[in-house]
């Protein structure tokens, strides 16, 4: 078997890099979700809001309608009085006075009934409109409520699996020595991920440049460590590591890769 040629620091290192990847991709995830939640609140309290205004707006009109249904009482009983009066008249020019007076009040009644039924129409909207809105807010209620309790469980979840990770993590790091160690932390700091990368075909898979053919060679012999020349990242040969599978997921990928192409193979 070839993998048994392999210096052991080095199939140590790459299952520390294949689990820092996935603890990053966990710390990430974990990360998130204090967003997420805090997302769903605004999202809530935007529609209260607009609820809110809603109501404030509703209350302005009726409020509007009323004082114009007292103006209306008051005119229809300053008909009443003025047509009370009507008998009592002595002169022509009082009584064509006092019924000039009756028909302008009339032509006001008129105008405010037509007023204020078209407030009650606008009242009857908004009604319509509140009753709307808040029917999709109690369902965005409960959604966030579920959705908070999902994100919840998922945290625990998440912080479970980090725990896990940083634990076997652990086991792992006292393997490699502390140089080593401190150079892969370095890289994987700077490069926001992989620092232990395979060669292949005499290249480095994560800048594409050319490993020097000394190198390569010292790679393949698998009992040392060697720095990308280009991207100075730790370098393993992928040949040492033949499971298609486990290299493909060693793999890196450039940060703005396209979505990856999935090569499940169905089973045969
Ligand atoms: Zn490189």
């Amino acid at each position: 078997m070839t993998t048994t040629k392999v210096h052991p620091q080095i199939a140590s290192l790459r299952t520390l890099q294949a689990q820092d990847r996935r603890l990053t991709a966990l710390e990430r995830q974990l990360g998130g979700i204090p967003r997420r939640l805090k997302e769903l609140d605004t999202d809530l309290v935007k529609l209260e809001q607009m609820l809110d205004n809603e109501r404030t707006k509703l209350e302005d009109t009726r409020s509007f309608q009323t004082r114009q249904e007292i103006q209306l009482a008051e005119e229809e009983e300053l008909v009443r009085n003025s047509k009370a009066k009507l008998g009592q008249i002595k002169t022509s020019r009082e009584l064509n006075a006092t019924q000039r007076e009756i028909e302008s009040t009339r032509r006001m009644i008129t105008a405010r009934t037509q007023e204020i039924s078209k407030l009650q129409e606008a009242v009857d909207t908004t009604e319509a409109r509140i009753a709307k809105m808040d029917a999709a807010l109690s369902q965005l209620r409960s959604q966030a409520a579920a959705e908070k309790e999902r994100l919840t469980t998922e945290q625990a979840k998440l912080e479970r699996a980090i725990r896990r990770a940083q634990k076997s993590r652990s086991g792992l790091t006292a393997e490699i020595d502390r140089d080593t160690l401190r150079k892969y932390e370095r890289i994987r700091r700077r490069t926001g991920g992989m620092a232990f990368v395979p060669a292949r075909r005499e290249r480095c898979t994560a800048c594409k440049m050319m490993v020097a053919h000394i190198n390569y060679m010292r790679l393949l012999k698998g009992q040392e460590i060697v720095s990308c020349e280009s991207c100075h990242r730790l370098l393993y040969w992928a040949g040492h590591f033949p499971s298609a599978d486990e290299a493909k997921q060693n793999e890196p990928k450039p940060k703005a890769a396209p979505a990856p192409k999935k090569k499940k193979r169905a089973a045969k």
